[in-house]
């Protein structure tokens, strides 16, 4: 229905933006990484956008559990099974839900769940959960508040960019950046930069 139009069109959205970031992302990385994760999400999400042109899904969860799996399948490294699980689990909590400010809330926070399981990081540690915990707490803070989903996704994606910039200083313990050391403080987490780039295209799209 309408809400799947939305959801795609926030995937599509995503890619779009992924893509046109793809050489910031890889400088990112390339400072404390391997210079892979602009092309990394570049790849994926051009594969789901693929997915969504040959295919018309019934349901949220049913076009988010495909996003997941085909991220899964088709980006290698740390991100892939990351984000493709955030969006696996996102999907998952939202079969049979209507979509709501506080369904959707459910199912950031399953998703972020599924990060964690996979990834075991802490708030700190210099990777993208330091843009997603900011991101759930200020997405609940404003549906407390009242918030509708556009205000709701504008204010987590807020929180998330200072997320992002606050893991700058940070000395990485996760992941390869963690393999530097020291040397990994002083440069901006990409994995963090792509989840504040997701949520601002949730913003933008899914009001
Ligand atoms: P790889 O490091 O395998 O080349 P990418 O470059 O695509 O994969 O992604 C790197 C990003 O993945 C990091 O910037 C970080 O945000 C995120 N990341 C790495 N390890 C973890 C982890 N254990 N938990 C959460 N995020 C992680
Ligand atoms: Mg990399
Ligand atoms: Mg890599």
């Amino acid at each position: 229905g309408d809400e799947t139009a939305k959801f795609a069109n926030w995937l599509r959205d995503s890619a779009s933006t992924l893509h046109d970031n793809a050489a910031y992302l890889t400088e990112l990385d390339s400072a404390i990484g391997d210079a892979d994760h602009g092309s990394n999400m570049d790849r994926g999400f051009a594969a789901v956008v693929a997915v969504l042109d040959e295919t018309s899904f019934e349901s949220v969860d049913e076009l988010l559990k495909k996003a997941g799996m085909t991220l899964v399948s088709k980006v290698g490294g740390a991100s892939g099974p990351l984000y493709g699980t955030f969006f696996l689990r996102f999907g998952t909590a939202l079969a049979g839900a209507e979509i709501t400010p506080a369904s959707v809330g459910e199912g950031l926070k399953a998703g972020v769940g599924g990060i964690l399981a996979r990834g075991k990081a802490e708030l700190g540690d210099k990777t993208m959960y330091d843009a997603w915990a900011p991101a759930l707490d200020a997405y609940d803070d404003a549906v407390a508040g009242g918030a509708d989903l556009a205000g709701a996704l504008a204010a987590a994606a807020e929180a998330a960019a200072k997320g992002r910039d606050a893991t700058t200083p940070l000395v990485a313990r996760k992941g390869r950046a963690s393999y530097l050391g020291e040397r990994s403080a002083g440069h901006q987490d990409p994995g963090a930069t792509s989840t504040t780039l997701l949520l601002e295209s949730a913003a933008r799209t899914l009001a």
